[in-house]
């Protein structure tokens, strides 16, 4: 049956793999609410863009007439809310943003989706009890994993770093307690690192293949040996489709990729794989590795992370499609092929086109 999708921050890295998934793979209505600050990015989007299952509203999650609006027009199944300020290194310069959209933005948005959700307990109570709010969230909640060994599972004690991780966490609570106090059909993952197509540039692994390819340092915080689990983008945005419609409410999902690496293994490994597709021609000596350059390391910079998935694989039957080397190859094959899409984001024309944007 047809459902509409409600997807906030559409226009973002996952977001807009998440609604490329539901408009490709799914017979789904999906609405895309993005207020388009520098991470979103409408071209990101032109495989969808002319689907009459698809619409775009230009909105901020924390402009609650707004978000009402959006509601009532839309009459929404699943809500699926992804939009967040998201880069650690911007948190820590300027925490503000942080706090107004991942806090003050997600209990907007959990004020108009219950509105909505009691008005149509008396309207559609069939509807209104298939009605499910997702929140997307983000392993780093759980802080740093110092023994090696240890897994983040959904029970672990919250314990956030950064002002990024402190906002989502906040978030996390709130929609906990809207589930709670309110009844609100609502669920939660918790996902670790990224990565794959249409990643903006200044994450990790984007950073240090336009870096590469221009032969420029590839800038390594510390010593590189912070552990992250890395999960190919198009596998989360599946794994988010089945917990969004297959989930049970209440509940929180653990979403990972069972690929622990270094930073700088993730370095020397796109290195290696950029030495065999593109040659060494570019550069002074015959290796990518020979630009690798360690830079003081991020303030309360978190060790290690890893996921425990098993609930998800157990319960809901998802595991990823790809492992490290097959995403990894897949995204630096990507980003040679797109070289339109990542130059218009370094020169900031992709900012200037907003092209069939509803208000
Ligand atoms: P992103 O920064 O690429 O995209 C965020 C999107 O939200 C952008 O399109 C932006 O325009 C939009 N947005 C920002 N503020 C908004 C506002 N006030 N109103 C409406 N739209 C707004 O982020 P991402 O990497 O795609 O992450 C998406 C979600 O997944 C975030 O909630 C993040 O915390 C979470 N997450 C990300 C990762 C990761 O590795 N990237 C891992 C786990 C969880």
């Amino acid at each position: 049956m047809m459902k509409t999708f409600l997807v906030t921050g559409g226009a973002g890295f996952i977001g807009s793999a998440v609604v490329r998934e539901l408009i490709g793979n799914s017979e789904h209505r999906v609405v895309n609410i993005d207020k388009l600050t520098y991470a979103g990015n409408l071209e990101s989007l032109t495989s969808v863009e002319s689907n009459e299952r698809y619409y775009f509203v230009q909105a901020d999650i924390g402009d609650a007439k707004a978000m009402q609006g959006v509601f009532e027009k839309f009459q929404p199944d699943v809500v699926m809310h992804l939009a967040a300020e998201s880069h650690v290194d911007r948190s820590i310069d300027g925490p503000a943003e942080f706090i107004q959209t991942n806090v003050v933005g997600t209990t907007v948005l959990l004020e108009a989706a219950r509105l909505y959700w009691q008005q149509l307990k008396d309207s559609d109570p069939q509807k209104a009890e298939g009605f499910r709010f997702h929140h997307i969230s983000t392993d780093e909640v759980y802080g740093d994993l110092e023994e090696s060994g240890a897994l983040f599972t959904e029970t672990t004690p919250y314990a956030p770093s950064s002002p990024y991780s402190a906002s989502k966490a906040s978030s996390d609570h709130l929609v906990r307690a809207w589930y709670r106090t309110y009844g609100l059909p609502s669920l939660i993952t918790n996902c670790s690192n990224n990565y794959g197509p249409y990643h903006f540039p200044e994450k990790l692994i984007p950073l240090m293949i336009l870096n590469a390819l221009a032969g420029k340092p590839l800038p390594v915080y510390g010593d590189g040996m912070q552990v992250r689990d890395w999960l190919y983008v198009e596998d989360h945005a599946r794994a988010l489709i089945k917990v969004a419609t297959q989930g049970q409410t209440g509940e929180t999902y653990n979403i990972g990729g069972h690929n622990e690496k270094t930073n700088l293994e993730v370095v020397e490994t796109l290195c290696d794989l950029l030495d065999d597709r593109v040659g060494t021609s570019h550069l002074s000596s015959d290796s990518h590795r020979d630009l690798i350059t360690f830079v003081a390391d991020r303030p309360g910079h978190d060790v290690r992370y890893a996921i425990d998935a098993s609930k998800l694989e157990r319960e809901l039957g998802w595991v990823p499609a790809e492992t490290f080397e097959t995403g990894l190859a897949k995204t630096v094959d990507w980003y040679l092929a797109n070289r339109e899409w990542w130059q218009r984001v370094q020169d900031g024309s992709y900012r200037g086109e907003r092209l069939g944007v509803l208000t």
